[in-house]
């Protein structure tokens, strides 16, 4: 996890005072040592849905933008400040396609980095198993989606997942089925 090595090479100046003299310190906590201002780097919460049709396949999301174009997703996103977990997963998924969520239940969660801009992020990733009210009202969102797929779990490459908490929250959800 070298989410502050990444830090280090982006921010220069403390943001406070303006001065040169930040430190890195420890894997999380930046402090500027000219005015003791200190910001710490806590996981973002992040949120992914196991969207299963009426015969069990799982819906896969290929990526239409960077990070990692092309490569398999599942729908989700990061939750905003102030949000829950839940409302964070219901406004993705309606973002992404168009879909309302008729059930949501908590699966696991594992942690991951995301790479932007420069900067590297550590994010906790919450997976749901849900179910659509109406998976025939899905309507995705060119500019997030480039293809949709829906593929039976036994059957998912984990290895194609942009990230790896997203194949390992797959390989949890296939061992307690
Ligand atoms: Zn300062």
């Amino acid at each position: 996890m070298d989410c502050i090595d990444r830090c280090g090479s982006a921010f220069r100046y403390c943001p406070k005072c303006g001065a040169a003299a930040l430190r890195f310190v420890g894997s999380k906590l930046i402090t500027c040592a000219s005015c003791s201002f200190e910001l710490y780097l806590n996981a973002a919460a992040a949120v992914a849905a196991l969207i299963t049709d009426e015969t069990g396949r799982l819906l896969i999301v290929v990526r239409a933008e960077d990070p990692k174009k092309g490569m398999w997703d599942l729908p989700g996103g990061f939750a905003d400040p102030g949000e829950t977990a839940e409302e964070a997963l219901r406004r993705e998924v309606h973002e992404e396609l168009g879909l309302e969520l008729a059930s949501i239940r908590y699966l696991c969660s594992y942690p991951n980095v995301y790479d932007y801009k420069g900067l590297r992020y550590a994010t906790m990733d919450l997976g749901f198993v849900c179910k659509a009210k109406d998976l025939g009202a899905i309507q995705a969102a060119q500019s997030e989606v480039m293809e949709l797929l829906f593929v039976p779990p036994d059957e998912i490459d984990t290895s194609r997942f942009a990230f790896d908490s997203l194949g390992r929250m797959v390989e949890r959800y296939r061992a307690g089925k």
